[in-house]
């Protein structure tokens, strides 16, 4: 992942019979004027070992994303504000849970009344309708990016601590020996020790993995998937993680 891919979705204003504003900003980038986020109230999840500048300075144009759940509780998916804004404002939200607005969006003004509407959106909410995800039989879709946040960016038998473009899918079981391309056969490895084991098992090569690979359940997979979480939600998050999770 690069810090280019965190930018999106400015001024789409998908909520119906709404439209919201944005503005130039001095350095030229359109950005959301009427949204209030608490960058201090959210944590970078990362296992990456150090940011470019240009990573930080886009870190706070970054949205936070709202956790949609269904109306059991079982979460579902990562949303815009925007998309949150549209389920409030036509009454498909069935609860929502959070201290503290993720968001205010200001809206029109009341000609008559001159006031301005204003939405506060909660940083998770559950939607009324059926649930799009069976918490038992879901299996996250594997991605390098996710995988190396598993395993903590730490080359599985090194140990050495690696940035994403440093780090390669490792097959345990090598996809030439008839190895799956799943959770539970991969693994973190630096090019260096990828290199090196190439299409060999561990044991032809006396290598022993510092750690073992797992299928990420699915509020870990929220969790990796999430870049920029706020406090409290990745607090709901990790108190619902498994029991000796490298999460939390
Ligand atoms: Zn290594």
């Amino acid at each position: 992942m690069n810090a280019s891919m965190r930018q999106h979705e400015t001024g789409r204003g998908q909520s119906p019979g709404r439209s919201f504003k944005s503005k130039k900003k001095s350095n030229g980038r359109a950005v959301r004027l009427d949204q209030v986020i608490h960058p201090t109230q959210s944590i970078e999840i990362s296992g990456h070992v150090d940011r470019t500048d240009k990573a930080n300075r886009n870190q706070s144009h970054t949205p936070l994303r709202v956790l949609q759940l269904d109306v059991t509780g079982v979460p579902q998916s990562w949303m815009t504000t925007e998309m949150a804004a549209g389920h409030l404002v036509t009454g498909t939200v069935a609860w929502y849970a959070g201290e503290l607005p993720l968001a205010v969006l200001r809206g029109g003004v009341n000609a008559q009344t001159g006031v301005q509407s204003i939405l506060e959106i909660p940083p998770i909410i559950a939607l009324r309708g059926q649930s799009r995800i069976n918490l038992h039989d879901c299996v996250p879709v594997l991605t390098n990016p996710k995988l190396f946040r598993r395993d903590r960016h730490q080359c599985y038998l090194c140990g050495g601590i690696f940035k994403d473009a440093d780090l390669t899918r490792e097959h345990i079981i090598p996809t030439s020996r008839q190895g799956e391309d799943k959770w539970i056969n991969v693994a973190s490895a630096c090019k260096t020790c990828n290199g090196l084991k190439g299409n060999k098992l561990l044991s032809e090569m006396n290598m022993e993995m510092l750690y073992a690979p797992y299928v990420p359940s699915l509020y870990e997979d929220l969790l990796l998937r999430g870049r920029h979480i706020r406090a409290d939600v990745h607090e709901w998050l990790t108190s619902k993680l498994p029991k000796g999770s490298r999460l939390s």
